[in-house]
């Protein structure tokens, strides 16, 4: 591992192997967190016609002040059943169709009903609380254009603009395979030497909600049969992920195994800490990463290039990983060779996002990165960063 690659070249080297796959209409229920594919059309103008903005009185603007006929009731959905005439009113409804003739809408509080006919007592003006026909967007223009991850915001958008089967990416299949002969399931008895193991749930609840469809997980113990046989059915997926078995160890067999079974490595090792054995290797379109076994580098390991890997695979323009500015509170100490990724808390200040590293940074301990909702990015270097540094994060703590 003499050569460690740079986090940011091992991404790129990441990025360039992976070929988009393909779209397929999606219903609009179950398009929340998927990549469109193609730019998505307004099949409609938004508003649809001039609709009031306000419950008031439809009129023009010209008649007012002045004390004029309700000719009209008009609720949401049901338009006027005439034109307004000069020195005419009709009634209406937020959301109501503005009729033609009226180019404006007085609120109801700032008039006054009584026997059939409302006053308006101060002048109004040409377009007043009226939202003019496609002011929001025109019919055939773009909506939320390719590569955008759908939020429930753009799920709206979609839904207001009637789009109901918005072509995304297909959701990439993704093996996970946990290696190591320790490892039981957790509620299973422990013998002597044997933990709990972590990192396929975890896996599984990131790289889902990133989303893939997850494939059921496989646990292989430390020998060459068990490896072979589930990661070759690992290598039919869009990605196949393992967890340990990527060190120099005599039983770190997955790298050995992969290459075996016709994988090429396209890299091991990042200049990074924690996660540097991280191996990335493709066989077809299939992309491969070894993550190591310790659960917080693991999880580093899927954050920093399994999780922007499987997002450019759905064809996001964004793939990530997407950092943001904070300030450190304590000094962060260097790593001559690596950057550091620390667990740390944040808390929001006047001057910004002052973030905390935690205590308890070693590649181990999951439950101390487990209260942590930052993991800030410690460049390489001699020393250490002082308190205020300006530093990048990345937040932590929701899937
Ligand atoms: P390895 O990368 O296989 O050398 O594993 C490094 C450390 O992580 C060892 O202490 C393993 O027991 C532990 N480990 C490996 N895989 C898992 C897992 N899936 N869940 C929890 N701990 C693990
Ligand atoms: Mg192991």
């Amino acid at each position: 591992m003499a050569g460690l690659l740079t986090v940011e070249d091992a991404l790129a080297r990441v990025l360039e192997r992976v070929r988009p796959l393909p779209a397929e209409p999606v219903p609009l229920a179950d398009a929340a967190g998927r990549v469109l594919a193609e730019d998505a059309l307004a099949t409609v103008d938004l508003p649809r016609f001039p609709s009031s903005a306000m419950d008031g009185f439809a009129l023009r603007a010209a008649d007012t002040p002045g004390t004029l006929p309700v000719v009209a009731r008009i609720a949401a959905g049901i338009p006027a059943p005439r034109a307004l005439a000069v020195g005419e009113a009709m009634a209406i409804a937020t959301g109501g169709v503005v009729p033609e003739g009226a180019d404006a809408v007085v609120p109801i509080e700032h008039v006054r009903e009584e026997d059939g006919t409302v006053s308006v007592p101060d002048s109004v003006s040409e377009g007043d609380n009226v939202r003019p026909l496609g002011g929001d967007i025109r019919s055939g223009a773009p909506v939320l254009i390719a590569g955008t991850t759908v939020a429930p915001s753009g799920l709206a958008a979609l839904a207001s603009a009637g789009v109901a089967h918005p072509h995304c990416a297909v959701r990439p299949r993704v093996a996970i395979v946990t290696t190591g002969t320790e490892l039981r399931r957790p509620g299973e008895p422990l013998a002597a030497g044997e933990i709990y193991e972590s990192n396929g749930v975890m896996l599984a609840a990131l790289l889902g909600s990133a989303g893939a469809v997850v494939l059921p997980r496989e646990s292989v113990a430390d020998d060459e049969a068990s490896h072979r046989a589930a990661l070759l059915r690992g290598l039919e997926a869009d990605m196949l992920v393992t967890s340990g078995g990527v060190s120099v160890g005599p039983h770190d067999l997955v790298r050995a195994t992969l290459e075996e079974l016709g994988a090429d490595e396209v890299f091991w090792g990042v200049a990074m800490r924690p996660g540097k054995p991280l191996s990335f290797a493709v066989r077809g379109d299939t992309l491969v990463f070894g993550l190591p076994g310790n659960p917080v580098s693991s999880l580093v390991g899927a954050l920093l290039f399994v999780v922007p890997a499987l997002r450019a695979l759905q064809g996001a323009s964004a793939p990530g990983p997407r950092f943001e500015t904070g300030i450190l509170a304590t000094p962060a100490r260097r790593h001559p060779g690596r950057d550091d990724y620390q667990r740390a808390r944040r808390e929001q200040s006047d001057a910004g996002t002052l973030l905390r590293p935690i205590e308890g940074q070693e590649s181990h301990m999951i439950v101390r990165a487990a209260a942590a909702d930052a993991l800030v990015h410690v460049p390489r270097g001699e020393g250490e960063l002082p308190v205020g540094s300006a530093v990048r994060y990345f937040p932590l703590g929701s899937v």
